[in-house]
């Protein structure tokens, strides 16, 4: 099939990628010119696991190809993939001005029958206002039907989401646009959910807000845990082994972050609240994810107590590990709390610093992790990225002013570290 993705981020390359490693045309439109002329020379701008191999390949094989002109895109496919970003606005309703000008720029140049389908994360009824704006914009009448179908993918382990998802959700108005959309998956051999537009974009919002739920629930049963000296940890697995409930999403931390989690969970709020109910389930679930947060730095602050001056080692920048995205990573809410008490900062993160270096001034960014423990007060963790998980922590104590560790990821044993001589400080779990 000639396939065309719009906005070649985390979600728009990997669904270009892959369509294209499924023996498809695809056509990869972004309006960062610096983004396109990277991907014409086969650099992908984005650490993601295999993504790099992936578009080469591809790229080799002719299948994918870049550009900045959607017009170019449009008018060279059938199906066209709308996958911008679709950033909160301040009151945490989703902002859809790219998929609006998006929309309008396809009408512009549709000149055969195309299928535009929303893969971006939107709230319920956008559907019916992308077909709204292409109709006011499609000037020659061309044929046109608009489909959803939301993308579940984690960073980190995005490639593998997309070939090996639990499920595709497409939400159709019509057997033409449900036919390609089954045919455009079926290689995939995975169970298919058509529904229709407005049901799979609830399915979306849905879905990432139950699992914030379960993430802001175990982190609200780790404050309980500490008050009584229990193991949250244990209390998770206890839990998780009850198949009704599932062990994924059940990690007491310093709290959810990320592109998804808490934009769409406000964005779900916001427009329930304009469809008239009013969701305090979910609002308490985004209270509880900030004071997760402030709860953190406050255990940081009874352990070291002045910040004045002091040095902390952060290990972990990216929101979760395996990806270099910062955005709305709590290291980000942690690091500006603790400077603004007068904490000097040297951080370190495998793949995540060149972007944490455009948001955060004055810290120093590391080598690696012992270089970031080199005469700090204390060591932070924030991301539990694999190679924090064995570190060597007879030299770590060395480096360190004193043997302090906050781990906000319950990375490491209580009484491996206790017997280290460390004072260990973690979520949920007595020490
Ligand atoms: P991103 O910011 O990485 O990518 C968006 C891209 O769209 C950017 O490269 C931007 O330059 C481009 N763009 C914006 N306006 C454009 C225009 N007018 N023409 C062409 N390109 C344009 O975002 P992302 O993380 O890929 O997320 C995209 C959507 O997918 C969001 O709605 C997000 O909620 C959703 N989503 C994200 C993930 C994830 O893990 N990142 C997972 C599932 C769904």
């Amino acid at each position: 099939m000639n396939i065309c993705v719009i906005g070649t981020g985390y979600v728009g390359l990997v669904t270009g990628a892959c369509l294209a490693d499924l023996g498809n045309n695809v056509i990869c439109v972004d309006k960062d010119k610096a983004k396109v002329d990277s991907l014409k020379k086969g650099r992908v701008t984005i650490y993601e696991p295999g993504l790099q191999e992936l578009v080469r390949r591809n790229k080799k094989q002719s299948r994918i190809r870049f550009t900045t002109s959607i017009k170019d895109g449009v008018k060279k496919s059938t199906v066209i993939f709308i996958a911008v970003g679709t950033p909160p606005r301040p009151t945490g309703e989703a902002d859809l001005t790219f998929v609006e000008s998006v929309s309008k720029e396809i009408a512009m140049n549709m000149t055969s029958y195309k299928l535009i389908v929303e893969k971006s994360t939107v709230p319920i009824e956008t559907g019916e206002w992308i077909e709204q704006t292409i109709n006011a914009n499609n000037k020659k009448n061309t044929p046109f039907d608009v489909a959803s179908n939301p993308e579940f993918l984690r960073e980190g382990s995005a490639i593998n989401d997309f070939m090996r998802p639990n499920r595709i959700v497409i939400g159709v108005n019509n057997k033409r646009s449900e036919e390609l959309l089954l045919k455009l998956y079926s290689p995939l051999k995975v169970p298919i959910v058509v529904t229709n537009i407005k049901s799979a974009e609830i399915i979306k919002h849905a879905s990432n807000s139950f699992l914030a739920t379960k993430i802001s629930f175990i982190n609200a049963i780790s404050n309980i845990c500490e008050k009584v000296g229990a193991d949250v940890t244990e209390v998770a697995k206890g839990m998780g082994m009850d198949k009704r409930i599932g062990p994924a999403f059940l990690d007491a931390g310093v709290g959810f972050g990320g592109f998804c989690f808490p934009k769409d969970l406000l964005a779900f709020i916001h427009i329930s609240g304009k469809l008239g109910y009013d969701f305090r389930l979910l609002k308490e679930v985004e209270r509880i994810n900030t004071r997760q947060k402030e709860l953190f730095i406050s255990k940081i602050k009874e352990n070291i107590w002045n910040l004045n001056n002091k040095t902390i080692g952060i290990l972990g920048l990216s929101f979760k590990p395996n990806t270099d995205d910062i955005r709305y990573a709590p290291s980000l809410d942690i690091i500006k709390a603790l400077k603004e008490e007068g904490a000097k900062i040297r951080a370190f993160d495998p793949h995540a610093m060149e972007k944490a270096k455009k948001e955060l001034k004055d810290v120093v960014f590391c080598r690696d992790a012992y270089d970031a423990a080199r005469k700090s007060n204390c060591l932070v963790i924030v991301t539990e990225w694999n190679e924090f998980k064995e570190l060597d922590f007879v030299k770590i104590k060395r480096l360190l002013k004193q043997p302090l560790v906050i781990d906000g990821r319950n990375i490491y044993s209580p009484k491996k570290m206790k017997k280290m001589g460390f004072k260990y400080v973690c979520i949920g779990r007595k020490t």
